[in-house]
């Protein structure tokens, strides 16, 4: 068997945080050492839901081409290589929009109404007119990975049923037109870190909640998000004994300064160590850690004909693997081929 295909897409909501550099491009880069990696960035999607404020949707389309080149900047930053894996933009291979159309016969409409993540958006983001696209988002979802026949979608536990559909769609297919033209798509579970926003422990880091630090963040920028990190509330004076469970800082020690980290306990719950130097000392590590990245997205930013060619190279490759998928498909389907009758 040869190297097998893994799938996997964002929804371009700019530049990228140290949540989404933990939770996902951290494994991303690990894949597509031992994949055959399609990244891709998935502008239809955010086309789903109306957006407002700082987020693309389609009432608000504004920052839509300046958030896909920043997200791809990122994705190169962060360590994808294009020379191991295709990084493109959703909406460069068309293909995928003629596979969802032809998923859309086939999608029983009630999969798509029980889908309980339709519900939670349209709560969620307050959406009183749901689009057509927001309830289809699993068909779309389903095209993106198995137009490129992608064997696994790399997710967090808590996402598993997310590839469900996928499956469901692939199966259907294959048993309606009595062909195996559709791997069975599986779910690569990983381990994915939860990164806390640095306003609690507890909630996560995200980009509409304003409680991250971007990769775009400068080093002062990085000190002074650490600077307003919430700690341990009685902890007020340095020799007051402190609680480095539930302390953000004392989170961001495990990410970025995990030799430290017995140190830093032993010593808050001892009280003898203060808040404002353990801030300083973690912005200090992390602000070392980021720095290659963020000399890479530096010079990358000033060379946008790189991230250019890297995406135009991406999507070629995707194409011609979708295309052979489409071919498939449509004999399948007993479709006129696309030269002819
Ligand atoms: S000393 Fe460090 S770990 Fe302890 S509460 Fe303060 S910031 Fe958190």
């Amino acid at each position: 068997m040869g190297i097998r295909r893994v799938t996997s897409g964002m929804r371009p909501t700019g530049s990228m945080h140290l949540g989404n550099l933990h939770g996902a491009l951290d494994n991303w880069v690990r894949l597509q050492n031992d994949y055959d990696c399609f990244f891709f960035i998935v502008d239809w999607h955010a086309l789903t839901t109306p957006g407002g404020g700082d987020a693309v949707g389609y009432e608000n389309v504004g920052r839509l081409r300046e958030n896909v080149v920043e997200m791809a900047i990122d994705w190169v930053a962060a360590g994808l290589d294009p020379g191991k894996c295709a990084i493109f933009i959703q909406s460069h291979v068309k293909e995928v929009a003629e596979l969802h159309l032809l998923f859309s016969m086939i999608t029983p409409l009630g999969w798509l109404e029980r889908n309980p993540t339709y519900k939670e958006m349209v709560l969620g983001y307050k959406i009183e007119h749901p689009s057509y696209g927001l309830l289809g988002y699993p068909t779309l979802q389903a095209a993106d990975i198995l137009a490129y026949k992608g064997e696994f979608v790399p997710v967090g536990k808590d996402q598993e049923a997310h590839v469900n559909m996928t499956r469901d769609l692939a199966q259907r297919f294959n048993s309606l037109f009595g062909r195996d033209v559709f791997p069975i798509t599986e779910v690569l579970l990983t381990e994915i870190p939860k990164v806390p926003g640095i306003d609690a422990a507890d909630k996560k880091m995200s980009k509409s909640s304003g409680n991250y630090i971007a990769l775009a963040h400068d080093e002062a920028a990085t000190a002074e998000r650490v600077r307003i990190m919430f700690t341990d509330p009685v902890k007020i004076r340095k020799n007051d004994k402190g609680h480095p469970d539930g302390c953000v800082v004392y989170a961001f020690h495990g990410f970025y300064n995990k030799a430290e980290q017995p140190l830093v306990r032993g010593e808050c719950e001892a009280g003898l160590r203060g808040c404002v130097d353990c801030k300083k000392r973690l912005a200090e590590r992390m602000n070392e850690a980021l720095r290659p990245i963020r000399e890479r997205r530096r010079d990358l930013a000033a060379h946008p004909g790189r991230i250019r060619d890297i995406l135009i190279d991406g999507a070629g490759k995707a194409r011609d693997a979708a295309r052979a998928t489409l071919d498939e498909v449509r004999d399948a389907m007993n479709l006129p081929p696309k030269d002819g009758i």
